[in-house]
């Protein structure tokens, strides 16, 4: 979500930064080589396309014919100073092939999307998603979100917001090239979401909108501040507030100081949500101690060098004890979220165990909540999962089973996914009719999509052309390590 508002500060220095090379490959070369026509204007291309190297396939092919045309004018026709920043020009452009590549597809996607305006916001949807997006009550949700943070941030935005709804999270990926839930695309008041994410539309609206306001108080490029507020204004996810996300998060997964979170690499380099909330749930915290406006003058002087501190300058307290005194406040919030919370705990660490490949801890998670009453879905789904990467096909499949006979919200929204995993486990056992019959229910279901696979409904009919193997396990697998 972050990275359009970072690549474009990024790219800008280190497109000067190849022009630099460039120029100075060109003069060292050229002092050398008593300017040589050839060679001079050569070098200064060179100098420039070197750090690109990596990324020879994605070259384009305008700035490298460019080059060789320059090359060759002054070949032919004798050199020129203005040879080398040229031929450094079109070295520093090399890359830029995947950003209009981005730029086409974006166009492409959203040609033809619906369109709906009101004086603040505009929203462009595509038609299959009409029935299924409520966008009157977006607009309000918008219009009122809009309001109040320019309340808040106590200025307007320059233009109107345009929120791009796309039909599918895995849309995103194909048009960004990389994944995300929703995309702010600063500096333009746009952004991009999707129903099918963590997080209501309403919510991820929110998250965005922080960035395309917080860009104008602050282009550092410092991720647990711009995510923290931005987690921090869609004030619950999935329903539920960000402190209890964070509380959870606390009881159940890794603990990271915060001190730790600050650096944008290490945050940027964190996949899990546990980032996002975490930082949400303190920024919260801080503004509430200690007022919008001390937040406000923190947010626009801190970053990632001068962190710690501006932040015992501006709080008056080192970043360890605000994080104490955030985490104590926390915990004493346990007792009015008992029992729901313990047994979210008990969930969460089944979750945690799977995401951190612990498959045995995780059984043995879930046989020990499996003896104080019936697991939820959730439950029931990582426990299915583990017994198949132990290759437990038989085990998985009472579990799948029960799972598609749950009457819950979770199992409603990815019915089709589960009828196609015990299809492929019953294909896995050798029970071809079984798996038939459970591929045939698949296309009873809405179809999904998923990154990477595609069209749940395809990949159905394929394995009803072709069963299920370990072939295709063992695909997965390698995958994952890429
Ligand atoms: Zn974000």
């Amino acid at each position: 979500m972050y990275r359009i508002l970072l690549s474009w500060r990024q790219e800008w220095r280190s497109f000067w930064r190849k022009i630099l090379l460039g120029l100075l490959a060109g003069l060292v070369v050229g002092s050398l080589w008593n300017w040589d026509p050839f060679f001079t204007p050569l070098a200064g291309f060179a100098g420039a396309a070197t750090p690109s190297l990596p990324y020879l396939r994605y070259w384009w092919q305008p700035a490298w014919a460019m080059a060789l045309g320059v090359v060759l004018v002054s070949w032919m026709t004798g050199f020129h100073l203005m040879y080398v920043p040229l031929g450094a020009m079109c070295g520093a452009f090399l890359p830029y092939a995947e950003w209009w590549r981005v730029l086409r597809r974006f166009r492409v996607h959203t040609r033809n999307f619906e369109k709906r305006s009101r004086p603040l916001v505009v929203i462009r949807w595509p038609k299959e998603l009409t029935n299924m997006v409520n966008v009157e009550e977006l607009l309000q949700s918008s219009e009122a979100a809009i309001t109040e943070f320019s309340q808040k941030f106590r200025f307007r935005l320059k233009r109107r917001v345009v929120v791009y709804v796309f039909a599918r999270y895995a849309d995103i990926q194909q048009v960004f090239g990389s994944p995300a839930g929703g995309f702010a695309l600063t500096g333009g008041e746009a952004m991009v979401l999707a129903p099918d994410t963590v997080g209501t539309l309403e919510e991820v609206l929110r998250h965005e909108l922080t960035h395309l306001f917080s860009r104008y108080w602050s282009q550092a490029q410092l991720p647990f501040n711009h995510e923290g507020l931005a987690t921090c204004l869609m004030e619950t996810v999935e329903g539920q507030p960000i402190d209890y996300h964070a509380l959870l998060h606390i009881l159940a997964d890794s603990y990271f100081p915060m001190v730790m979170r600050v650096p944008s690499q290490f945050f940027g380099q964190a996949r899990n949500s546990n980032f996002y909330i975490a930082a949400g749930s303190f920024t919260g915290f801080l503004i509430r101690t200690f007022g919008w406006e001390a937040y406000e003058k923190f947010f626009r002087r801190a970053d990632e060098n001068n962190y710690e501190k501006v932040f015992a300058k501006d709080f008056g307290m080192g970043i360890l004890a605000a994080e104490r005194r955030w985490r104590f406040q926390l915990l004493q919030g346990r007792k009015a979220l008992e029992p729901e919370l313990s047994q979210a705990v008990a969930e969460f660490r089944v979750e945690t165990a799977y995401n951190c490949w612990q498959f045995y801890h995780c059984l043995d998670e879930v046989e020990q909540l499996a003896r104080n009453g019936p697991l939820s879905a959730k439950c029931l789904w990582f426990a299915a999962a583990a017994h198949v990467i132990l290759g437990h096909y038989a085990d998985a499949v009472p579990l799948e089973k029960h799972l598609l006979e749950m009457n819950d919200p979770w199992v409603t929204k990815h019915r089709g996914r589960l009828w196609t995993g015990l299809g492929n486990l019953y294909d896995l056992l050798g029970h071809r009719a079984d798996a038939l019959d459970a591929y045939e229910k698949v296309l009873t279901e809405p179809d999904s999509w998923l990154p990477n696979e595609g069209s749940n409904h395809q990949l159905a009919r394929g394995y009803m052309q072709q069963s299920y193997t370990e072939a295709h396990l063992l695909k997965r697998y390698k995958y994952w390590i890429r």
